[in-house]
């Protein structure tokens, strides 16, 4: 049998801390990467061209869609976000592990499209944890963390359709749960 990777999808609400957890995983497990996704939203200071997304314009991100590079999209708050599809397939074929790092719309669709793939829900311990850290956080206008907290609402009423759920209230026992679900799956491919 040819031996492939798996592709794990990790959603969550804004803010609960899917960045966060993700990258402690890539550090600690050398045989696991996360998808470079493309997306039309403004850069951050923190952000870096083909290492957090690849920035795009409106145009070029329709081009995209288009042209059948994305193997999930999602307008998320007015703005586009995507998978590219071919990079995420490359690495599995030889046979590495990926993470798709996505919103809930672009989740559910991945689920649809690869029902091989393991679907992990980060929630938080509750909403106002959840607010306290978009806030903390600072990289979102007030009236951006009001949209992020709606769109939060619908993404929270979704967590039943995971293969999983996780709370992120301690980071590192959110962090060991993951990567124990990521050891059982590879076990029973
Ligand atoms: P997301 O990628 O889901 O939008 P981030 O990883 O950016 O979320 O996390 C949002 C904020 O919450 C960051 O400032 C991060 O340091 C913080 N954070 C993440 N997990 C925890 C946790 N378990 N306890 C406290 N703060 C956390
Ligand atoms: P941010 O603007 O905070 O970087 O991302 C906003 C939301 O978009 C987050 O929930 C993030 O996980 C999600 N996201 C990032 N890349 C993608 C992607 O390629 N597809 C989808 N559907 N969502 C993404």
């Amino acid at each position: 049998m040819k031996n492939n990777g798996r592709l794990f999808v990790i959603s969550g609400p804004s803010g609960v801390g899917k960045g966060t957890i993700c990258k402690q995983l890539v550090e600690r497990n050398k045989n696991i990467s996360v998808s470079v996704s493309a997306t039309t939203r403004k850069p951050r200071t923190e952000d870096a061209e083909g290492v957090t997304y690849y920035f795009k314009t409106e145009a070029e991100f329709k081009q995209m869609i288009d042209d059948g590079k994305f193997l999930e999209w999602a307008n998320y708050n007015g703005n586009y976000y995507g998978t590219p599809g071919d990079a995420v397939d490359e690495r599995l074929s030889k046979g590495l592990d990926i993470i798709l790092e996505i919103e809930a719309q672009g989740a559910l669709n991945v689920m649809k499209k690869r029902p091989d793939a393991v679907s992990i829900f980060v929630v938080p311990p509750d909403t106002e944890t959840l607010y306290q850290r978009l806030k903390n956080r600072g990289s979102e206008s007030p009236e951006e963390i009001e949209e992020r907290l709606k769109a939060a609402e619908w993404e929270l009423s979704q967590k039943e359709n995971y293969d999983y759920i996780v709370v992120n209230d301690c980071l590192d026992e959110a962090i060991a749960k993951i990567e124990n679900i990521i050891k059982d799956e590879k076990e029973n491919i």
